[in-house]
């Protein structure tokens, strides 16, 4: 059977990149010295195709014109002005998954699809007046309501625990809001084809949460840090990975062990930081996620629904 829908992992790294361009951690250090354990990743994106061949992107990273370089079917293909990519769609307002969409900005029709919350945000940074509404039509999606991004692929937007985008947080900030400023997306082949899950970013593995994602054929889950301390313990900065909002991978209340037993086909670690173990091929955290069945997600990497 022809797969119904493909997703490819266009960027697998968090805000930054694999290398990040100031960073000499110890993970970054590898890729400077190009130590083969490693590979170099771009900021955080996938494409969804049906069997049409138009892509939507769920989110639009810095790294996008790197992206469709790299990625030949998202490239254009007849006439003066042509490009597969029609539909844009935001799981929330961070610089990693919106500052791409200024990249896209050269008078070509997008729909963007996102929530009020996340419109909302767009709306109140005048940059992004760049993307003419005239030809780059919001979207505003409701929470669980399916809507089709490109003609046949069926998405649906869920919540997930998060917070306000860093450049938008204000005084106090709280990581467990579920109101639709961070989203995951449920995607398929239009049809009956078989759901995947697209989650990175995501504060906490709610029971709820759990239950939705339990059986999907793939999930694509936020793999920030491996250690909720790790940017403290490196001296790379003062914040914990929950006070970013992002769930760690390892520890007893992490995303490893809040989906051990789920069944759950694919599983894939995504948004991964440059400070993040699990990036280098044979550490003692790569061999542990691998063995409890995960993937870590590379960009080119893509799979069939
Ligand atoms: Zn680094």
């Amino acid at each position: 059977m022809d797969a119904s829908c493909v997703v490819r992992i266009l960027g697998s790294a968090a805000g930054g990149g694999y290398p990040q361009w100031n960073c000499r951690c110890p993970v970054c250090t590898l890729a400077w010295d190009g130590d083969s354990r490693v590979v170099r990743r771009t900021q955080s994106s996938i494409a969804v195709s049906g069997r049409l061949g138009e892509w939507a992107l769920v989110n639009a990273s810095p790294d996008i014109r790197q992206q469709l370089l790299d990625n030949p079917p998202l490239q254009p293909r007849r006439g003066q002005r042509d490009s597969p990519v029609t539909a844009v769609v935001l799981t929330n307002a961070d610089i990693d998954h919106v500052a791409g969409l200024l990249g896209l900005r050269e008078r070509w029709p997008l729909r963007l699809f996102a929530t009020r919350a996340v419109l909302m945000a767009l709306a109140a940074n005048p940059i992004f007046r760049a993307l003419d509404e005239t030809l780059v039509e919001r979207r505003e999606i409701a929470l669980g309501v399916p809507f089709h991004p490109v003609t046949d692929v069926e998405m649906e937007l869920f919540p997930v625990p998060g917070k306000a985008p860093l450049w938008d947080e204000g005084d106090e900030v709280r990581t467990d809001i579920e109101d639709g400023r961070t989203v995951g997306v449920a995607l398929r082949g239009a049809g009956d084809g078989a759901w995947a899950h697209y989650v990175p970013g995501c504060a906490a593995v709610t029971d709820a949460l759990r239950r939705r994602l339990a059986g999907t054929a793939l999930l694509m889950f936020d793999g920030t840090l491996y250690a909720d301390d790790e940017m403290i313990r490196l001296g790379l900065g003062p914040k914990t990975g929950r006070r970013m909002g992002h769930i760690a991978v390892g520890g007893s209340d992490g995303s490893l062990a809040a989906f051990a037993g789920c069944a759950i086909a694919r599983k894939a670690y995504v948004h991964i930081n440059n400070s993040n173990p699990l990036l280098v091929f044979g550490s003692p955290e790569r061999c542990e996620v691998e063995a409890a069945g995960w993937l870590v997600a590379e960009d080119g990497m893509e799979f069939s629904l």
